[in-house]
């Protein structure tokens, strides 16, 4: 499975939450004992759950384009021969 994570600008973020409802692995959470300059509560990627696949959905959702993601690239596996 391909490996990705996500970075969210925190002080862009308005909290709507609209991320955590669409990703598939469930790995964005909303930081309710934090609040940014505007006051709202950001959303982040929970760390902990290294689940993210970087399919990109939680970028298309926002509304605030508050986020970016990075997908590793995808190993091309060799056949060797043995002699
Ligand atoms: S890129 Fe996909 S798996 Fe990763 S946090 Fe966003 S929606 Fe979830
Ligand atoms: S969809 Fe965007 S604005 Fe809404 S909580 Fe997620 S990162 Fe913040």
């Amino acid at each position: 499975m391909t490996k990705g994570t996500i970075f969210i600008d925190q002080e862009k973020c308005k909290g709507c939450s609209l991320c955590t409802a669409v990703c598939p692995q469930e790995v964005i959470v909303m930081q309710d004992d934090r609040l940014n300059l505007k006051g709202y509560h950001p959303a982040s990627l929970n760390e902990a759950n290294a689940h993210c696949t970087g399919c990109g959905v939680c970028a298309v959702i926002c509304p605030d384009v508050c986020i970016t993601v990075y997908r590793e690239p995808q190993m091309k596996s060799h056949a060797t021969t043995a002699c």
